[in-house]
């Protein structure tokens, strides 16, 4: 259906393209012979269109001069769209240094004014069609640079990006299946802007004598010559004008339902294109020493700058997670949670710096290796096969443009999978209980519900049997009901890959009881408590734990108790214990400096002084 939107624009093009092409074989008479008897002529059976102050014929002029400035138009645009693209891209995606150089020489190109760029190719080069399109293309290129750029900034945070990442997929495979796609509708307006602005250009440069040079004939050069005689044969002035104006239209027109055709998600069904991602940085230094099970944690402190110098956002942080063991971590917005578990993956934000402590992972050969000082490329191979993640919203964490078997096809090829892999992924969609696996890996995920999209996002985290997976508030965004069915569908599946470990980041106390086996809690960038959820639950050691409990709604409870205060800004954490300020037992002492850990039994944490007394 989609496809019939194109059918008025590509005839108009196609057509206009046909005769300019086309033009050479046509029955016309000669562009450039001259018939001074007949200069200025109107219409006749000879000349329909009339002849130009040389006596040349205007139709076949403005025939053969469709060809010289479509040509220019179209190729000086893909050549400035291709260049420009693929600066704004790598700039825009893998900033830095790339950035600088990327952007700074785009602007730099921006700085100088059209007409002045092109006397100085024109001078450096002689005019004419060539010197015309390497001109135009040079003026073209930082637009494009600048509008990829900007759409690549905006789509590089998107889950569903970072989600290609955490899948271990190639930073040449995200570029080209992921971003380019879906970067491409602005492109697409872009490009129709500048071919039509490319056909002035033309026109106005061939007209200033910059262009093409006389006697070929072209748009621009017909405009010109028709200027000196407008007052006595303005229609050589209309016909090409005419002409010029109904070929921007067609390309805008045409440029314009391409973007609607391309996007799955406009109505109907369409066909997408390319490619994803790349790494972060850490520095090399690969093995340490065995940790007690599959991941520890230990004194992990994560900074931002903040307006008074660096500031600790998650703060000496350890824990331990056993395989096949399932480890909760709760606490507020802004308590650090999220961030751990993006360290343990290497996902974390630029701006987030890792200043102290390790985290160790045991690979299937039973070595340890820190996950923090792992070499990027070695921690590409661990993602999506080794580690895995699934992320709080299914919404955004899926690229639009590409369907559920090929998300699934591509984390599976991703680590080394060949051959056809379409039942693979059949048994994956219905490993995760998506209805209808076939057809639903023909559907793109604007055409399933949120808890099938979640559905999916786990499928393709379990696809390659990971040994771990960090699970970001996964049911966060979906409503009660589904939300259980995801639990117990992550459930089954633990159950199903049989020594998995899950770290489960949530702020929900119900769902930590339903899934997890061990409980950690952070506050405000620090853990303050750990130990196994039953034993927690009935016997918090720590009044922060106590007061989540005490505001969590249970069954018919009439009241609930809220936890007084806010969580403080990073940039302004109290000296002492940092829940001091909202704690209903702090002491004068609890001020005097960080609490210690302490261990109240074997596998308990907690870091209150005042412990002994919540028992
Ligand atoms: S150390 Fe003091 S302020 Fe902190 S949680 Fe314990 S009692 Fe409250």
């Amino acid at each position: 259906m989609r496809g019939q939107r194109l059918l008025l624009p590509g005839v108009l093009v196609g057509g206009m393209l046909l005769v300019a092409l086309a033009g050479p074989l046509l029955p016309i008479a000669d562009p450039v012979r001259q018939d001074v008897a007949g200069r200025l002529t109107l219409s006749s059976a000879a000349h329909w269109l009339g002849q130009d102050e040389f006596g040349r014929d205007v139709l076949s002029r403005l025939i053969i001069g469709a060809r010289v400035s479509l040509s220019i138009a179209v190729v000086s645009t893909v050549l400035g769209a291709v260049v420009g693209t693929l600066l704004g891209i790598i700039g825009g995606y893998f900033r830095g240094l790339a950035e600088m150089v990327t952007m700074r020489t785009a602007e730099i190109v921006l700085c100088f004014p059209p007409l002045l760029l092109a006397l100085l190719v024109v001078t450096l080069l002689g005019p004419g069609a060539a010197t015309l399109i390497l001109c135009l293309a040079i003026v073209f290129t930082p637009a494009f640079a600048r509008v990829a750029y900007a759409a690549t900034l905006s789509v590089r945070s998107l889950d569903y990006v970072t989600a290609q990442v955490a899948l271990g997929k190639p930073a040449a495979l995200i570029l080209w299946r992921t971003l380019l796609p879906n970067i491409a509708p602005p492109l697409i307006v872009q490009l129709s802007l500048t071919v039509a602005a490319a056909l002035l250009l033309e026109s106005g440069l061939s007209f200033l004598g910059l262009g093409v040079v006389p006697p070929a004939p072209s748009w621009g050069l017909m405009i010109r010559g028709a200027r000196t005689t407008m007052e006595h044969a303005p229609l050589l002035l209309l016909w090409p004008c005419l002409a010029l104006t109904g070929a921007v239209l067609a390309l805008n027109l045409l440029c314009d339902r391409l973007r609607e055709v391309l996007d799955p998600r406009g109505s109907g069904s369409g066909r997408p294109g390319f490619l994803r991602i790349f790494p972060t940085l850490r520095t090399p230094s690969p093995n340490s020493a065995a940790p007690a099970g599959l991941l520890a944690v230990r004194g992990l402190t994560l900074e931002i700058a903040g307006p008074h110098g660096p500031v600790a956002v998650v703060r000496d942080v350890s824990l331990t997670l056993a395989a096949g063991e399932t480890l909760a971590l709760v606490g507020e917005s802004g308590s650090g949670k999220t961030l751990t578990a993006l360290t343990a993956i290497g996902l974390l934000p630029s701006t987030v710096r890792v200043v102290a402590g390790e985290i160790l992972y045991t690979d299937r050969q039973g070595v340890a290796r820190d996950l923090l000082r792992l070499p990027e490329k070695d921690l590409r191979r661990l993602r999506g096969k080794d580690l895995a993640m699934i992320f709080q919203d299914p919404s955004s964490s899926l690229n639009p443009l590409l369907r559920v078997g090929a998300h699934l096809e591509e984390t599976l090829r991703a680590h080394h999978a060949t051959g056809s892999l379409g039942a693979r992924v059949v048994e994956l969609l219905r490993q995760v209980g998506l209805p209808d696996p076939p057809r639903s890996a023909q559907l793109y995920p604007h055409e399933l519900s949120g808890g099938q999209r979640q559905r999916v996002m786990i499928a393709a985290a379990v696809a390659n049997h990971p040994r771990l997976l960090l699970a970001d508030e996964p049911t966060t965004a979906l409503d009660v009901t589904v939300q259980a069915q995801i639990l117990e569908l992550l459930a089954g599946l633990k159950q199903a890959e049989g020594g998995l470990g899950m770290l489960f980041v949530t702020h929900n106390l119900a769902v930590v009881a339903r899934i997890s086996d061990r409980v950690a809690v952070m506050y405000a960038g620090e853990l303050v408590e750990e130990g196994p959820v039953a034993v927690v639950f009935a016997q918090p050691r720590h009044p922060y734990t106590a007061a989540l409990i005490a505001s969590t709604p249970e069954g018919d409870a009439e009241r609930l108790t809220a936890i007084p205060g806010t969580v403080p800004q990073s940039w302004a954490m109290p000296p002492g214990c940092r829940f001091a300020p909202r704690c209903s037992m702090a002491l004068p002492i609890c001020d005097d400096g960080p609490p210690p850990v302490a261990m109240p039994a074997p596998g308990r944490s907690t870091r209150c002084l005042r412990w002994k007394e919540m028992a």
